[in-house]
């Protein structure tokens, strides 16, 4: 039965466990690193590799703008030609500078080859000339772009030249790209009104190398990137989603109805946290399954052991006549009233736990409640020997539940009496203090040691665990008091010492009329 039962708990488990479906951590992380890696990358990539070009024929033309003002500045500077040099090598541009006479050109004055892709060097007079043209004609300005194309080399004249450009053009068509140069000229005149054509070439294209390379950078740094970030991701999901698993699981056996496992509080802070939480939990529902099993045990013997009593004592007034005693019917009477008794404690605790039955406040008077209570009490409990002796200095009006107060003091008259020492006497005890009245039910008992008073106001906590007749109670009767008090917002305690007596206390507000 028993089996059958702990596997129909795990099956269930197990199946609601197999319902929750999803990505998981690790999967997601994995996945997330991964693309945002790539996104990035792919960001990189796109200004780096992708707008080279654009962004490399940008710089050229700035740069272009700096030679030709450079040399507008310089025109009538007698070192123009190691000026142009300097210029040439540093900017990596093709400078030719030539006289110009009634608007064609005249002898060249500077001549700075130092690119492969020149045109201007190596084109013939006329194109020269009609270069020279269309910047006056432009009105001193002119630039004209060029894309070298296998056979495009129509605009330079000389043929050595070709198989260079040609050699570069192969390379880049390999790649399906373009070299573009630019040919700039400008009309300049010197502080003497000789005028002079400058010639620029440069090249917009950068070196099919550093576009290569570029690209391989890239390619390996994608790769190394990429599977560096999932290697991360995985390692910290893992690191993550262990701990998470291996709770998963022992929280399964919980469920199970193994209350005996640990959650282990390692990870990180949130993981451990939840350990912690969990843990107390179990321990929690420890601590109410063991009240459970305890409440169990005690009740079906609270309850049998009248229920066969009377049983017995009927039983035998039934069936042998000389028994249907006085006497005997007592002990039915007696253990019915036990009986009754524990039932009812039950159920008030659950009442006033629960929250069904809220407090009905009322102004009445708190010391005459107590007085009439007593004098019940007392007349009932003076046929055994007790004494029990109200203190008080004045009437005292309280606003409250005065049921409930009166099932206060009754519970705790009841404990006294029960476990009051040999002189048999009990003191109630009304004072005022700061506007609150403080009632306390002094014993001369045996006290209760320290470490059990926190518990004394626990369900079912009894100090002698042993089912002592004299001393059976239900368990349940300082556990009725706190609800009850907790419900009044009033305070409580007790202080008691080892075979002196103990002395249980509640205050309430009192009510000024
Ligand atoms: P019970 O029905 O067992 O008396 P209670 O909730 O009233 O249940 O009390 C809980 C436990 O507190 C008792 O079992 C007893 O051990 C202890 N206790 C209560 N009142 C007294 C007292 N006046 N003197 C000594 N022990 C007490």
């Amino acid at each position: 039965m028993k089996n059958s039962d702990a596997s129909g708990k795990h099956n269930r488990a197990w199946r609601i466990y197999q319902r929750v479906r999803g990505v998981g951590i690790r999967r997601q992380l994995v996945l997330g690193f991964t693309v945002f890696v790539l996104i990035c990358l792919l960001i990189v990539w796109f200004f780096q590799v992708f707008m080279l070009d654009y962004i490399y024929e940008k710089t050229k033309l700035s740069e272009l703008d700096d030679v030709l003002s450079g040399i507008e500045m310089n025109i009538n500077n007698p070192e123009l030609d190691d000026f142009c040099s300097d210029l040439a090598v540093s900017h990596d541009v093709c400078i030719s500078i030539y006289e110009v006479d009634q608007g064609s050109l005249g002898g060249r004055i500077v001549s700075k080859d130092v690119s492969p892709t020149c045109i201007i060097h190596y084109v013939d007079e006329q194109t020269l000339d009609s270069y020279c043209e269309q910047t006056i004609r432009s009105g001193g300005s002119w630039t004209k772009r060029y894309s070298l194309r296998r056979k495009s080399s129509d605009h330079m004249g000389e043929q050595d030249i070709v198989p260079e450009v040609e050699k570069i053009e192969d390379d880049n068509k390999a790649k399906g790209r373009r070299v573009v140069v630019a040919v700039s000229s400008r009309i300049l005149e010197n502080d003497y009104g000789d005028q002079f054509a400058v010639f620029i070439n440069i090249c917009f294209t950068p070196v099919s190398a550093i576009h290569q390379t570029r690209t391989m950078q890239f390619a390996y740094i994608t790769f190394g990137m990429v599977t560096a970030a999932a290697m991360f991701a995985w390692y910290f999901s893992k690191k993550i989603s262990k701990p998470l698993e291996r709770m998963t699981v022992a929280a399964e056996q919980v469920a199970c109805g193994d209350l005996s496992q640990t959650f282990k509080e390692e990870g990180y802070l949130e993981t451990r946290r939840l350990a912690k939480t969990l843990n107390y939990a179990v321990k929690e529902i420890s601590k109410t399954d063991n009240l459970r099993k305890e409440l169990i045990a005690n009740v079906s013997h609270d309850l049998r052991t009248p229920l066969t009593l009377i049983a017995g004592y009927a039983e035998m007034m039934r069936d042998i006549p000389g028994e249907n005693t006085p006497e005997n019917s007592q002990h039915i009477i007696d253990e019915s009233r036990r009986l009754s008794s524990l039932v009812n404690d039950m159920l008030d605790y659950s009442k006033y736990s629960s929250g069904i039955l809220l407090p009905d406040f009322t102004v009445f008077n708190f010391t005459q409640s107590i007085r009439s209570t007593m004098n019940r009490y007392s007349e009932l409990l003076k046929k055994e020997g007790f004494y029990i002796e109200f203190k008080y200095s004045e009437e005292i009006f309280v606003k409250a539940d005065e049921s409930m107060i009166l099932q206060v003091i009754y519970n705790l008259l009841s404990n006294a009496i029960n476990y009051t020492g040999e002189d048999k006497t009990v003191l109630i005890e009304q004072e005022l203090k700061d506007g609150k009245v403080r009632l306390s039910v002094t014993d001369t008992g045996v006290g209760i040691a320290p470490e059990d008073i926190p518990f004394i106001w626990d369900r079912y906590y009894k100090v002698d665990k042993t089912h002592r007749r004299a001393t059976a109670g239900s368990g349940l009767g300082l556990s009725i008091v706190r609800a009850l008090l907790q419900l009044h917002s009033a305070s409580f305690g007790v202080e008691s010492t080892r075979d002196v007596g103990s002395s249980f206390w509640f205050e309430l507000d009192v009510f000024e009329q």
